[in-house]
């Protein structure tokens, strides 16, 4: 399951800046932005944020888009880039942004960092969620007890085995 982006994206990014795993990108000749599907963690905060409704998660799409499915997850086959092994640091900060978000919207989540082989990287679990490791000292964050926390659980794609996702979006046209 992924959010999906429609061809009535008008590239104005809004999306873009709310995303708490930065998976939509786009090229500056593209006619639209497109969502990574091995990444997005399905929050909706792009759904949300976005002025034209360019944007729902694929069960939900309407008949005449389901096309975008793989018109958005072949952008990402044939842009993505593979730029070296996915670093330590790296796939922490992924997780730390994955947990961040669930913070605020008051979850607790496991989070796997996977290469595309489906290998971890780092893998997280915040408290009062299901299995992993514990999230260390250093990053932890208060939060609201854990018998209140709704449990989820999200997985981290990234490229082509031992390769990297995208960093930061590449500019919009
Ligand atoms: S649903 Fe969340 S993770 Fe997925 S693309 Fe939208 S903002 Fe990013
Ligand atoms: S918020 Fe909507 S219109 Fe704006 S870039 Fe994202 S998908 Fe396109």
């Amino acid at each position: 399951m992924s959010y999906v982006i429609t061809e009535l994206c008008t590239l104005d990014g809004s999306c873009v800046e709310v995303c708490p795993v930065a998976c939509i990108h786009t090229q500056p000749d593209a006619p639209q932005y497109y969502i990574d599907p091995d990444v997005c963690i399905e929050c909706e905060q792009c759904e949300i944020v976005c002025p034209v409704n360019a944007i729902a998660v694929d069960w939900k799409l309407p008949e005449q888009y389901l096309p975008w499915i793989e018109i958005n997850a072949s952008f990402f086959r044939k842009n993505k880039a593979a730029v070296g092994p996915v670093s330590l640091d790296t796939a922490f900060q992924m997780v730390r942004a994955a947990q961040d978000y669930a913070v605020e919207i008051n979850a607790a989540v496991s989070v796997a960092v996977v290469d595309g082989a489906g290998a971890p990287i780092a893998v997280a679990a915040m408290d009062g969620a299901n299995g992993g490791l514990q999230r260390s000292p250093s990053t932890r964050r208060t939060q609201p007890p854990a018998s209140s926390l709704p449990l989820t659980r999200c997985a981290l794609r990234v490229g082509a085995p031992g390769s990297a996702a995208w960093s930061s979006p590449p500019a919009a046209a």
